[in-house]
């Protein structure tokens, strides 16, 4: 009875008679009192990095049709180079936009006349070109350092370690795990910045 009661006075009082209280959730935050000072201190642990998903908004999509377009176009040959693609984009970017964007400096009655017309051809022209840069830009991206296949080499795991603003811009930082999906190659704590620049809308505007 008596050895369980030290012991349990042992676990609650270190030497210089301070008590220590875990609060908050997960116990992360310790605070200790000291004798009869009563001094309170707080010691923030650093907060645990949170899981969030591992593609941006478009990342998937966009390695979706990359391959695709390496199975439809270039034989399933996931090296092959991706120049043809780029001419062929750029052509069709220069047509719908010389086609959408031109008549409308001639003739601005043109839009109303052609209001269907027009819309196609300038989400034409917007598909092209956006589109064609973020799947090259992709391809860059998601090619394998080990077997060089593009759109293989894929983020899989994304941890969210930090956040703050800096110089005007939002940041956060990431830590990730990449790997091929054809040779399985796999390179883990990659540190990942991510910036942006802060939103001028207040959360009080939210509110009314
Ligand atoms: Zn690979």
């Amino acid at each position: 009875m008596a050895k369980s009661t030290a012991k349990k006075q042992k676990k609650n009082k270190d030497e210089n008679g301070s008590t220590r209280i875990k609060i908050g959730d997960n116990n992360r935050n310790t605070a200790v009192i000291v004798g009869d000072n009563n001094q309170l201190i707080q010691k923030n642990v650093e907060e645990k990095p949170l899981q969030v998903p591992p593609n941006d908004e478009n990342e998937g999509l966009l390695i979706s049709f990359g391959r695709w377009l390496m199975r439809s176009f270039f034989h399933g040959d996931m090296k092959h180079t991706l120049t043809p693609f780029t001419i062929v984009v750029g052509i069709i970017a220069a047509i719908t936009g010389s086609l959408s964007f031109g008549p409308l400096i001639l003739d601005p009655t043109y839009f109303v006349k052609n209001a269907y017309l027009e819309l196609g051809l300038t989400l034409g022209f917007a598909l092209s070109a956006f589109g064609g840069i973020g799947v090259v830009e992709t391809s860059k991206r998601t090619t394998c350092p080990k077997c060089g296949q593009k759109f293989m080499y894929t983020r899989k795991e994304r941890l969210k370690t930090g956040e703050g603003t800096h110089q005007g811009m939002e940041v956060t930082n990431y830590r990730s795990t990449y790997s091929c999906d054809h040779c399985g190659f796999t390179k883990k704590n990659v540190k990942e910045i991510s910036h942006r620049p802060i939103p001028e809308t207040y959360e009080d505007d939210e509110e009314e």
